[in-house]
């Protein structure tokens, strides 16, 4: 566990030497055990503790940490988080290279493994034939790329992106799309994307 440095206070009257963060030169002090000593009614010691909830709180991290808010020790405690940051695992997620990302066109996710059972029917997308390719990306033989978008549980097409023929009709209730073997219809309440039927 993290250590921090605790300094030892006691009333100058005597009685227990209790633990503080840091003995202010003035002012109040307040012990770990939850004493306010005011100004000038204590001294800082070199001895050892022995007010017993005060070294029992000296093993508590959070009440150190809620001591040094309460002297407003917010570099020593943005120290101490650093420190422990440090110790930590590294985030092994990789991220792009800054500068490059400029001109790059978009990157789609890795191709996934398809999860064990797809359903025929994810939200408006009527994923037969389709492959799982990202997080809600999906790709047609053909390669056309559908992306759905979460509304709520709800999945919803969100974007179509294909690089060949593309076909938009006028129809009743909006636009139908066909681009290379897929097909996007509009229904009641959105859209259903699918794959064409052979003709
Ligand atoms: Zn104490």
């Amino acid at each position: 566990m993290q250590k921090v440095h605790l300094e030892s206070v006691r009333r100058k009257t005597g009685g227990r030497i209790h633990l503080t963060p840091r003995v202010p030169r003035g002012g109040p002090v307040t012990t770990l055990c939850g004493q306010t000593l005011g100004e000038g009614s204590y001294t800082a010691v070199d001895s050892a503790p022995d007010c017993a909830n005060c070294i029992r709180r000296s093993h508590d991290q959070a009440r150190i940490s809620g001591a040094f808010f309460a002297q407003e020790e917010g570099s020593e405690l943005l120290r101490l988080s650093l420190e422990q940051a440090k110790t930590r695992k590294p985030n092994l997620r990789v991220l792009p290279h800054p500068g490059t990302e400029k001109d790059k066109p978009v990157v789609w996710p890795a191709p996934k493994p398809p999860p064990e059972s797809t359903p025929e029917q994810l939200g408006e997308l009527a994923t037969r034939g389709f492959k799982p390719s990202g997080e809600g990306v999906w790709r047609s033989p053909l390669g056309v790329i559908v992306r759905l978008r979460k509304h709520g549980k709800e999945w919803r097409f969100a974007e179509l992106v294909f690089e060949g023929e593309v076909v938009a009709t006028r129809v009743e209730d909006g636009i139908r799309l066909k681009a290379g073997d897929v097909e996007v219809v509009p229904t009641d309440d959105g859209f259903e994307v699918r794959l064409r039927k052979k003709t």
